[in-house]
This record gives structure tokens, sequence and C-alpha cells, in this order.
């Protein structure tokens, strides 16, 4: 399950957290803007603001700078304004791990930008190396832990069964054990989910892609609406599942959609030790001491004593979660710059920076389907009835969302870029700074595409994923 929390927390976290608070001021006004150019007879005339028409001058250094009414006025030439929440941000100091985190994330990313990485995707894997190695060590102590702890209540029940006490104690003791034991993700219920029989299209496209990443293809397709994309397995037989975000799905090109398949099959071809199963397992079993072990605010005596007694324990616990974490960080990060790579080779090194740059746009898709669902919402409270009949496809959501992400001009892709690189910014510090990995694919070894799709096999393709965006649409329209 949270074995590879990727794509749209790449994508969508990534620069999208960025964009999404720059784009705040912008953001209303914009979506309305569309939707009322969407309602009205010409949709495509009224959205067509040329945004060279007016201009104004820069503030700060008197440059020419466009007014776009859609998006933030901003100066290429000297960079005013191209973070307009810059001094308003809620900077809230972050705990110290946190922080340390932060900056040993930072470097990670900025050192890994300079060490070459093979083209063919071959070399050293993230999941290998003495890091790698001790973090594996240490998560099967983990488990090792919670094995003796059934062993030994078992023993105490069994052994000790004359005695009250002991078998009570065991009782306890394999109670424990059966909260902290390592457990399969499973597949998700309630949402959409293709198998091979219900879209041969998609899941050829995604086994030629996987053809080039060198890896074998997905069991089944997860379909959900937010701009995110991810890969996991579930199941004893660790079977693969590829999560599929309709907000960027949809707004992505042809071609950029075979990058993403591309990264996000390439994850398993890392092999990346957060997404194994012994890793992922350990996690959440220390999580889970943390909280068994957790102290009591303003303690009674007694509870004074149990604060006392657990304090070791807890920070053990917190120790190991922190240093788990380090020794994966710096791998975690090298294995989407590697993913990077293999979205390149199927999809090309071009689509590859598009979808960087879609990533950066994630959040403003994801804002678009929101005021979809507020828009209903809204509607349903105030009574209203559409009254007209609209033509099929013009009320489609995705397609909506798509338009939205069509229209940001090409100086707001550049607004954004400057933004993610003056923030730093970045899905999370498992990811390498979203400016970082589009400037290695545009400046690296160029591949040329190794899977294409013309309009047709699209077309068809778009088919087989109607019924769960019909689906997805009602329940955005449900409010979710
Ligand atoms: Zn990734
Ligand atoms: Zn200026």
């Amino acid at each position: 399950m949270e074995a590879l929390y990727d794509g749209a927390r790449t994508g969508g976290g990534t620069a999208a957290e960025a964009g999404a608070q720059a784009t705040d001021a912008a953001e209303p006004a914009a979506g309305d803007a569309i939707a009322q150019a969407r309602d009205d007879a010409e949709p495509r005339a009224v959205a067509a603001v040329d945004p060279h028409s007016v201009t104004k001058p820069c503030p700060d250094c008197g440059s020419t700078v466009p007014v776009d009414p859609l998006y933030v006025d901003w100066c290429a030439a000297c960079g005013w304004n191209v973070d307009p929440a810059d001094g308003q941000r809620d900077e809230s100091a972050p705990g110290r791990i946190e922080a340390l985190r932060r900056r040993l994330a930072h470097d990670y990313g900025e050192e890994l930008f300079r060490e070459p990485l093979p083209g063919d995707g071959s070399g050293a894997r993230p999941g290998r190396g003495r890091d790698a190695t001790l973090a594996l060590l240490i998560a099967s102590a983990v488990h090792a832990l919670t094995l003796a702890l059934a062993v030994g209540g078992l023993l105490l029940v069994v052994l000790g069964w004359s005695t009250v006490v002991q078998p009570v104690v065991g009782v306890v003791v394999l109670a424990v054990a059966y909260v902290l034991r390592p457990r399969v993700a499973r597949l998700p219920k309630d949402v959409p989910l293709l198998h091979r029989a219900d879209a041969p299209r998609l899941f050829g496209l995604i086994d030629e892609v996987a053809e080039v990443v060198g890896t074998r293809s997905v069991d089944v397709v997860v379909v959900e609406a937010r701009a995110n994309a991810s890969v996991t397995t579930y199941g004893l037989k660790q079977r693969r599942m590829l999560t599929l975000g309709l907000a960027l799905w949809e707004s992505a090109t042809p071609q950029q959609r075979i990058a993403l398949l591309g990264h996000e099959l390439g994850h398993y071809a890392n092999g990346d030790t957060r997404s194994s199963i012994v890793f992922v397992n350990a996690l959440r079993s220390l999580s889970t001491w943390l909280t068994m072990l957790d102290r009591t605010d303003e303690p009674d005596l007694f509870e004074m004593a149990a604060n006392a007694l657990t304090f070791l324990p807890r920070k053990a616990a917190l120790g190991l979660l922190v240093v788990l974490d380090q020794l994966t960080l710096r791998s975690s990060q090298r294995a989407e710059y590697l993913a990077d790579v293999f979205a390149a080779r199927a999809g090309s090194g071009a689509a590859a920076a598009e979808l960087m740059d879609l990533l950066l746009m994630a959040e403003v898709a994801d804002g678009e389907v929101q005021r979809a669902a507020v828009r209903a919402q809204s509607a349903k409270l105030g009574g209203r009835r559409r009254e007209r009949a609209v033509p099929d496809g013009d009320e489609d959501l995705w397609a909506r969302v798509a338009d939205r992400m069509l229209a940001v001009p090409d100086r707001e892709y550049q607004r954004l870029r400057r933004l993610a690189e003056l923030r730093g910014h970045s899905a999370d510090s498992t990811h390498p700074p979203t400016h970082l990995r589009r400037r290695r694919l545009v400046e690296g070894e160029q591949f040329p595409a190794r899977v294409v799709r013309d309009a047709a096999e699209c077309a068809a393709l778009a088919e087989e994923l109607a019924p769960a965006r019909a689906e997805w649409q009602r329940r955005v329209e449900r409010g979710y």
C-alpha cells in the first residue's frame, strides 16, 4: 500500500505545492473565467484573452510586464513577484528532526543531480549498497522482536498454564505481537479497478512500456481522481498495482502519459528499498510501538511511573524510525532520478521534461476538480437545475480539467519553474527538487520515444477509461 508514494506526490505534491500557494490569488478568477467561457456559446473565443495585449512597467526594474488577468503578474527580467506569497507564508518552524531531514534531502537532491546515471538504467540500483543492506537488517530486527513477542507470549500461556498470572500476561503479549504483525497491502475497495480484460489497450500500452523499462507489467490499474500516479504491490503474491489519477492522466498528452508510465514502472525496475514489504512493515511496526509507548500528558503518580518506564523504549523506537528514514532518503531520491531516465526512454526526453512541467501544475488540476465539486454542491444546495440540455462532452469534468491545463500559458510555466527553484521545492523529501529533475532531462542524454501511440489508438484507449471517468465525475459532483 504505502509502498511507493509517488507520481502525483512526486508530481502532484511536487511543484504543485509551490504552484498552489503561488497561484492561489489568481486561481479562483482563472477557474471562474474559464467556467464562464465554457458556459458561453463560443467558449474558445471568450477564453482566448491575448496575454500580451496589456502590459505594465515592473515596479522594481521598469521592464515591460505582460498583464494576464488569469495569472500572476511577474517580471522575467528581475524576478519581481515570481513568488506573490513571499513573506506571507506560514513558516511555522519544523521540528528538529524534520528540519534535519529537509536539509539532508535538499543536499542529496543537489549532490545526486551531479552524479551520472546509466542511460540504460543499469548500474547500482537504489535497493542495493551498504545503507540499503543496513536498513533491511534493522527492519528485519524489528520484525524479529515481533516474532519473539509472539513466541514468548505463547510459551507463557502454555508453560505457565498452572499459574494464573502467566497466561494472562501471555495473552496480552500475544495481542501486542498481533497488532505489530507485518501484513500485506490489499486492493483498495470502492474505487474503479481495471483488469486486463477491462482495458486491453491500456494494458497493451503498459506492457510495451514495461518491456522498454525491463520489468514485469502490472496486474491491475486503479483509477482515482487526484493529479497523481503511483505504483505499489498487493497481496501475498506481491501483485503489481498502478494507480492513475485522472486529473493528471487526462491533462497529459499521449507522449507524456507514456513518460509517466515509464517513470512509474521504472520504480519496479529500481527495486527501491522504501517500497519493500519488509521495510514498509517495519515502519508501520515502529509507528505502532510509538503509539503504544506514547507518554501521558499531565500524568498522575501512576502515569508518571509509566512515562518513566516507557522513556527508553520510546526513544529507541523513535531513533530507529529516524535511522531507517535517513538510511533510505538518499536512495529514494536516486530512485526518482533513475525512474525519470525510464520515463525518457519510454516516452522521449522531451515528453519526460514536459511531464515535470505538468507536475508543477498538478495542484491547478486538482483545484479545478475541487471547484467542480464545490459548484455541484452549491448548485444542489441552491436547488438550481440545469435547464438547457447540454451536448454530450461539454459537461465532461475531465475534459474541462484538461482544457484548463492546456490554457496555462508558457509564461506561467516559466514562473512556476523559477518559483520551484526559489523555494527548493519538491513533492516531499523523498523526491529531488522538481526543477533539478527537469534540468537533468533537458540537459542529459536525449532519448527518442521507444513507445508511441497515434490519435486513433489514444481515442480507443480513452474509451476503456470512460466508465471510470464517468464514475469519478459522479463522485466529484456528489462531493467525493
Ligand atoms: Zn517516482
Ligand atoms: Zn523587473
